[in-house]
């Protein structure tokens, strides 16, 4: 297959716009489109057609039960996929959308079960990348989405990871530069009479609980024990580097001392860490810069650009800087532990 890989022209006047026309027939025709949106570029098909959410498991080597998020354009697009919208779901939409929230509800028999990975609740968004929702608008049907990576790589932030990965499998990426937060979305569970955090985004927990008060969460506790998060999907490992990955958290000091330690007689191995920590460290490692860890914003959307860079590079032993877990940290501590499958060392 041919892959065209555009540029949206008309930014002023998008429905207008001859790439964005030309993606929603693509889409509306039951091909695959990857678009850009504010949290990683999505792999976009016809959420409602059986056929093409197929396409998207085949594209990627997506298991078939991990179920994919559909991405709306506006609230009336919502009405017609689910039932029961809860007094708290519209709290939050009114909150966080459009932005990288999701949220679960029950799925009406419109949506296939190919799309929900067999469940009977359905993961809806409405992205607040302009490009994205012109997108969908034009194909007038909702996008099931998932990150436009083969399975198990590190999801893509920029349209050239789109195409390392799809090229020639797909029929379109739309090319939008890097996306803004390079973490997928926070994805909150509204279906039952209590909310609960099922992953962990740019929607921190005290941003929802600053809407809810109390909310719980289901990733925590599960990671903790080793095991990661139980929720559909969640079981499968992601983002992970060919090379092997050791996770360090603690005091900056110890991590440089344990560094030491580990990588003796090492040659070829990588360091990921803050712009704090490289200005301590004197060692051989090949420095990968992450962000500050005064600014954990900036290390969300730099790490899975990071984890790609390190397998291009040819590293076969990477070792990762823990951040503290509060706020946007908790999300990318939560990406950090699936990339080195929960291989942590305190210290
Ligand atoms: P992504 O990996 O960003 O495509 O997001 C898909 C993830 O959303 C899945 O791997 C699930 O963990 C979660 N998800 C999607 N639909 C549901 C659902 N109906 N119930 C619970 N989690 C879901
Ligand atoms: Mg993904």
């Amino acid at each position: 297959m041919n892959t065209l890989i555009k540029k949206v022209r008309n930014t002023a006047e998008l429905s207008n716009d001859p790439v964005i026309k030309e993606a929603g027939r693509i889409l509306k025709n039951g091909g695959l489109v990857a678009f850009p949106t504010e949290t990683v570029y999505g792999l976009g098909a016809n959420a409602l057609s059986l056929e093409a959410s197929g396409k998207i498991y085949a594209a990627k080597g997506r298991p078939s039960d991990n179920p994919l998020i559909a991405h709306i354009a506006d609230i009336d697009m919502l009405e017609s996929l689910v039932y029961d919208i809860s007094e708290k779901a519209r709290l939050l939409m009114e909150a966080f959308w459009p932005g990288p929230m999701t949220l679960i509800f029950k799925k009406k028999d419109i949506v296939p079960y190919a799309t929900t990975g067999g469940l009977n609740t359905v993961a809806i968004r409405m992205p607040s990348n302009n490009i994205a929702r012109a997108l969908i608008r034009q194909a007038g049907v909702p996008i099931a989405a998932p990150s436009a990576n083969k399975s198990g790589r590190p999801s893509p932030t920029m349209a050239e990871h789109v195409k390392e990965d799809l090229y020639g499998v797909i029929d379109m990426i739309i090319d939008d530069g890097p996306t803004d937060f390079g973490l997928e979305s926070t994805i909150i569970d509204v279906s039952e009479e209590e909310p609960v955090i099922l992953r962990p985004g740019a929607i921190t927990d005290s941003m929802v609980q600053n809407v809810l008060g109390k909310i719980s969460s289901s990733f925590e506790f599960l990671e903790e024990e080793g095991e990661g998060p139980k929720a559909p999907g969640m079981k499968y490992k992601h983002y992970a580097p060919k090379a092997k990955m050791i996770l360090l958290r603690g005091n900056q000091n110890k991590i440089i001392s344990t560094i030491n330690q580990l990588s003796a007689g090492e040659k070829n191995f990588a360091l990921m860490i803050t712009k704090e920590l490289q200005e301590q460290y004197q060692g051989p490692g090949r420095i990968y810069i992450m962000g500050k860890a005064s600014e954990p914003e900036t290390i969300g959307a730099n790490i899975f650009k990071l984890l790609r860079q390190i397998d291009a590079d040819g590293c076969e032993l990477v070792f990762t800087e823990g951040i503290e877990e509060k706020g946007i940290g908790i999300a990318v501590m939560n990406r950090l532990k699936k990339a080195c499958g929960y291989n942590i060392v305190d210290v």
